[in-house]
């Protein structure tokens, strides 16, 4: 027996989150494990990939969002089919009719798939952007700070002489560099 199954929250966290991230709340997926088998899967498979080995799935971003204590997973319905695709076709089904994350809807074609992905993956950062300020001031304070270590960092230059990138037009004019960038000319 094939089955489909979603995750939903617990938690009535619908209500800190605004409206936009409604369809954030479900995953909606296919097997033919039985659910419980699934959901350990699942869970084993989100330790590995917190490890970092593995990859990401959308049913990681529910995890990462709201916990895995706070998941579980429901029974949609029972369909008996007999083939993969037949599977996946009414998946997509379900997941037209639902608000939830994989608008991906599934049986695409590759090239489909890709394309609304990463519209979604766009339209997910800008709203956790929206909802996290504050994470942003950190990341660009961190970029500010990466990129400022780079432009004190000291690199030895081929004419034996150490500079920092701030100086690095000043250091071109020296005359040792002038005279080794000749030497380089001339071989
Ligand atoms: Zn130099």
């Amino acid at each position: 027996m094939y089955g489909i199954y979603r995750y939903e929250q617990v938690w009535e966290w619908e209500i800190l989150y605004d409206y936009r991230y409604c369809f954030h709340k479900k995953n909606i997926g296919s097997t033919i494990e039985s659910l419980k088998k699934r959901f350990e899967r699942h869970t084993s498979k989100y330790k590995q990939y917190k490890r970092g080995e593995g990859d990401n799935t959308r049913t990681y971003w529910l995890f990462d969002e709201f916990g895995v204590e706070n998941c579980r997973i429901l029974l949609i319905k029972n369909c008996p089919c007999s083939s993969r695709e037949e599977l996946e076709r009414e998946e997509g089904l379900e997941i037209k009719k639902a608000d939830c994350i994989n608008k991906i809807i599934a049986g695409r074609t590759r090239q489909e798939r890709y394309k609304e992905e990463n519209e979604y993956i766009c339209f997910q950062k800008k709203v956790y952007r929206e909802l996290h300020p504050e994470k942003r001031q950190e990341e660009s304070r961190r970029r500010y700070e990466k990129k400022k270590a780079e432009f004190l960092e000291k690199k030895l230059c081929g004419c034996g002489k150490y500079f920092t990138q701030c100086h690095k037009k000043r250091h071109e004019q020296t005359k040792k560099h002038q005279d080794w960038q000749k030497q380089q000319e001339q071989e």
